[in-house]
């Protein structure tokens, strides 16, 4: 590791941290999810990102939960955008939905293939064909949006190798993207190696973690299988027999994320993303350890 995550000239200051949100699909969901947004506002996100599917009924849960959060909180919402299944016509006239809604940050996207991850991605015949499209498309129609894009410490499992990996995310850079956020991963040294490569590439944006904490190790695999990210033997090894134990699987879901965050943030990583599964007691123990502490003004 010979650089930490933001340019140079960054002070040490409180970490910033966002947290990320899927849609929710029934009642009870959403009334979890509020709780959720409840518990987790006070600590002073920098911004809520709210993830996007392909299908229309998927799309407008992200809208509608874009536009509660816009309506009961003092959060600043991030819209995820995908390239999936729609013209560029379409795509446009989302994003100036959401900017006439009050959205200025956007995570662009390409999005999975139609057929799921591992199967050729084909773009639609009208559509923005890679997320660098989406990207420039985004700033040529409001360029007061802020774009966030996605990063593979492990490179993407489609890219052919890390240099072509790391070209697309230069070419998303170039097309205005000013962060980016990993995929999860749970080995600190695959990070740092990560970010040699894209210091060395001249890509000097911030570079900022995800970080996903284990509620559930067979759940976890499942996605770490779709996203091409490692689970490494020591991590299975810690949740090895909790499988019917909740509470003592919390506890250590809770010091694995610790310790991959305090020694980020030892390293000089000052900003972290948190994939919450809609769920705020991992993280708010997480933010907590790393020295956070809500703030009553920021209630939702
Ligand atoms: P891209 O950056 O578009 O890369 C895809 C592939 O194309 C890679 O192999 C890349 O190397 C290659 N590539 C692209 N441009 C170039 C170029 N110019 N030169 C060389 N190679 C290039 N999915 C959803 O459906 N909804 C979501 O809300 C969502 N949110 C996400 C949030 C984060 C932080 C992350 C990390 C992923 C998210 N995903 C989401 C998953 C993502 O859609 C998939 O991983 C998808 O397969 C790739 O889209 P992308 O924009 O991440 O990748």
């Amino acid at each position: 590791m010979t650089e930490t995550a933001f340019p140079a000239g960054a002070t040490a200051r409180r970490p910033q941290i966002s947290f990320e949100f899927f849609p929710p699909k029934t009642a009870d969901m959403e009334a979890g999810l509020w709780q959720t947004i409840q518990r987790l506002a006070p600590l002073c996100p920098s911004f809520v990102s709210v993830t996007y599917g392909a299908g229309g009924s998927t799309r407008e849960r992200t809208h509608a939960t874009i536009t509660r959060i816009l309506a009961e909180t003092d959060l600043l919402p991030a819209a995820h955008l995908t390239c999936v299944g729609a013209g560029r016509g379409e795509i446009d006239d989302v994003i100036s939905h959401y900017h006439q809604a009050g959205v200025r940050h956007i995570v662009a996207l390409r999005g999975d293939p139609a057929g799921g991850p591992g199967t050729p991605y084909a773009a639609h015949p009208d559509g923005y064909r890679s997320s660098a499209e989406l990207v420039a498309g985004i700033k040529r129609l409001h360029p007061d949006i802020e774009v966030s894009v996605s990063a593979y410490p492990e490179k993407h499992p489609e890219s052919r190798d890390f240099d072509a990996d790391i070209d697309g995310l230069k070419a998303k850079v170039d097309a205005g993207a000013s962060r980016a956020i990993t995929q999860f991963f749970f080995d600190n040294d695959l990070y740092w190696r990560y970010l040699d490569r894209v210091r060395a590439r001249g890509i000097d944006i911030p570079i900022v973690p995800g970080i996903l904490p284990v509620q559930n190790f067979k759940q976890a695999r499942g996605f770490a299988g779709r996203a091409g990210a490692s689970l490494p033997d020591w991590l299975a090894d810690k949740f090895e027999g909790l499988d019917d134990d909740p509470e003592t699987r919390k506890l250590v879901a809770a010091t694995v994320a610790a310790g991959q965050v305090q020694n980020l943030a030892k390293h000089g990583v000052d900003a972290f993303h948190f994939y919450t599964m809609n769920r705020a007691d991992l993280v708010f123990a997480i933010s907590h350890l790393l020295g956070l502490r809500p703030s009553a003004q920021q209630a939702a």
